[in-house]
């Protein structure tokens, strides 16, 4: 329970380094890329605390470099997953009972050490194991560092909403965590998310059991141990890299699981809604499902669009991260008499982007995560060029000899439901509809309706009413909608991000609404002169 004083300010965000040559942090962070390179790091399950060894493991491997080996990573089965069920629920009690400031100071204090000292650790991880160039790893953590913040301070918006209270009568409301545990389950594109997703529910009182990709685990596992430092207790959170089939089995149909916290793909996450579906009559709650999932982001432009920033906004939006953002840009509408020197530009601007290792400093884009991306990427580009209703504008080779390059792309689409226009990729190939300019209101509707997603989308236009009629017609068509800008980039407290329709249940990580999905309040009414009487004043005759 929290106590009557509520001292925490709303937090401001991270502000990034710039790792400029000569600067102090760009030393550092190359001392510890080095250093984690030459390392193989053997990770074990974190389970009540202590770690646990298995004999089945996966290797780690850079994905700019996909013989290279940086970790390697016990792999919980179903013995260890009953047994962080078992210490989840074991330290629930005491977790539950420790007075909110001293949960809370457990993860401010990791956010300062993530903004500070302990940096470089995450950053470098990440690099090294995403495949993510220098700004990607630092805003990546720097997102981390504000979810814990802003979930701190969320969580004292929702102790301190409390319901009016009338003369000798004390209403309260007490926010109790869900009764069981929370399933995380996190996908390997940003350590931020793997990292909020057990986290959040944890701040406001949650035990959780947190799964990490096993494309991520080496940051994930960072930032597990930088929490027990931090003094999180034993069991409050179990880290258990296992399969995603496993995890459904043992402990998703579990009857304690009371929440789910998931970012992902749309498949997985409708797969696991039908797994509790079938199972519901056998849950001690009805489970709180909450999944950020799959999309296919839009950039929209206008004819009286601004060019530089429209293709400044395509080539950062679509291929920043190798296009592997849920908030990338993939499919774009420009219209013919614009499109002559957009077309142009963006050849000019693709060609100057460095695809490579991330430890050069120099490189745009690196690698995708791995070789299941990679074959995918690989089949759309295939198709693409063997098909009459595509033209590359940009890139359409792919290399994976060293570690999984596919070249940035751009595909010119005849029809604005060609596969490359509706379904997710998740990688750097961005298809581009020209429309025709008297076509306006079509191609806004078949910009809604084509692809099942809705996460983020962005129209670039200078006519004013123009935006109020684009934003009109695609005000279901994402969750984050941009106006001159790209349709990636959003940051906690001030962008509060998450999508509808296929692309998830929208609650907006990092911000009240997601954090109130943990709770489970119990309205409790206290009368200090409780009343005698039966008989109500009105029963008299007159
Ligand atoms: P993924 O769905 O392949 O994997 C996500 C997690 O689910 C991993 O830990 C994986 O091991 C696990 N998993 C796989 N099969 C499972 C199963 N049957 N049961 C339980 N767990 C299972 O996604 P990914 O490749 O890691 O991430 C990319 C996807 O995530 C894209 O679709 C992207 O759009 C989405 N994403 C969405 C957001 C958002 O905020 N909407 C943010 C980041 C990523």
């Amino acid at each position: 329970m929290p106590n009557a004083y509520f001292t925490i300010e709303k937090p401001k965000n991270d502000a990034f380094n710039g790792y400029l040559p000569g600067s102090p942090e760009r030393a550092a962070l190359k001392a510890e890329l080095e250093k984690q390179a030459a390392q193989v790091v053997k990770i074990p399950l974190i389970i009540g605390g202590k770690e646990v060894w298995t004999e089945e493991t996966i290797q780690v491997t850079m994905p700019h470099d996909h013989k290279h080996v940086i970790a390697e990573c016990c792999m919980a089965g179903e013995k260890e997953l009953n047994m962080a069920i078992d210490a989840a629920l074991e330290a629930k009690d005491a977790w539950e009972a420790m007075p909110w400031e001293h949960r809370s100071a457990i993860f401010l204090k990791a956010a300062d050490m993530i903004t500070g000292s302990y940096r470089q650790v995450l950053n470098a991880s990440t690099m090294l194991g995403q495949s993510k160039t220098v700004f990607q790893a630092e805003i990546d953590i720097a997102e981390l560092a504000d979810f814990l913040r802003f979930g701190v301070w969320g969580a004292q918006e929702i102790f301190g909403d409390q319901p009016a209270s009338s003369a000798g009568v004390w209403n309260r409301q007490d926010y109790r965590p869900l009764d069981g545990f929370i399933c995380a389950i996190s996908p390997f594109n940003f350590t931020s998310i793997g990292g909020n997703l057990p986290t959040a529910p944890a701040i406001v009182g949650n035990v959780a059991l947190w799964k990490p990709s096993r494309t991520a685990v080496l940051s994930n596992y960072y930032y597990m141990k930088l929490l027990q430092w931090c003094g999180l207790p034993a069991g409050v959170i179990n880290f258990v890299p296992c399969t995603g089939g496993d995890m459904s089995k043992y402990v998703v149909s579990h009857p304690k699981m009371a929440g789910f916290h998931f970012t992902g793909s749309t498949g997985v996450f409708q797969s696991v809604w039908k797994q509790v579906g079938e199972n519901i009559a056998s849950y001690a709650n009805y489970p709180r499902l909450v999944g950020e999932t799959g999309g296919k982001d839009f950039i929209f432009a206008h004819n009286t669009a601004d060019i530089e920033p429209l293709v400044a906004a395509i080539v950062r939006g679509s291929f920043e991260y190798q296009g592997q953002k849920c908030s990338a840009c993939s499919r774009a509408f420009v219209p013919a008499s614009i499109w002559p020197v957009v077309e142009k530009r963006l050849k000019e601007q693709t060609a100057t982007l460095k695809v490579g290792d991330v430890q050069e400093f120099d490189t745009f884009m690196a690698a995708v995560i791995d070789k299941a991306s990679f074959e995918t990427c690989k089949g759309y580009i295939d198709r693409a060029a063997a098909s009459p209703e595509c033209e590359f504008v940009a890139g359409g080779s792919y290399d994976d000899s060293k570690g999984w390059f596919v070249q940035p792309t751009i595909i010119r689409c005849k029809t604005p439901t060609y596969e490359s226009m509706v379904k997710e990729i998740f990688g750097p190939i961005v298809s581009i509809y020209v429309y025709e300019n008297d076509k306006l209101d079509e191609t806004l509707a078949i910009c809604d309706s084509a692809s099942p997603y809705a996460l983020t989308g962005a129209i670039f236009a200078q006519d004013r009413e123009v935006i109020v009629k684009m934003e009109r017609a695609l005000r279901n068509s994402s969750g984050n909608f941009y106006i001159n800008d790209k349709c990636t980039g959003a940051v906690v407290g001030q962008q509060p991000f998450g999508g509808a329709r296929a692309s998830g249940t929208n609650d907006k990580a990092g911000t009240v609404l997601n954090m109130i999905r943990w709770v489970s309040p119990h309205t409790v009414k206290e009368t200090f002169s409780p009343s005698s009487a039966i008989a109500y004043p009105y029963m008299t005759e007159a």
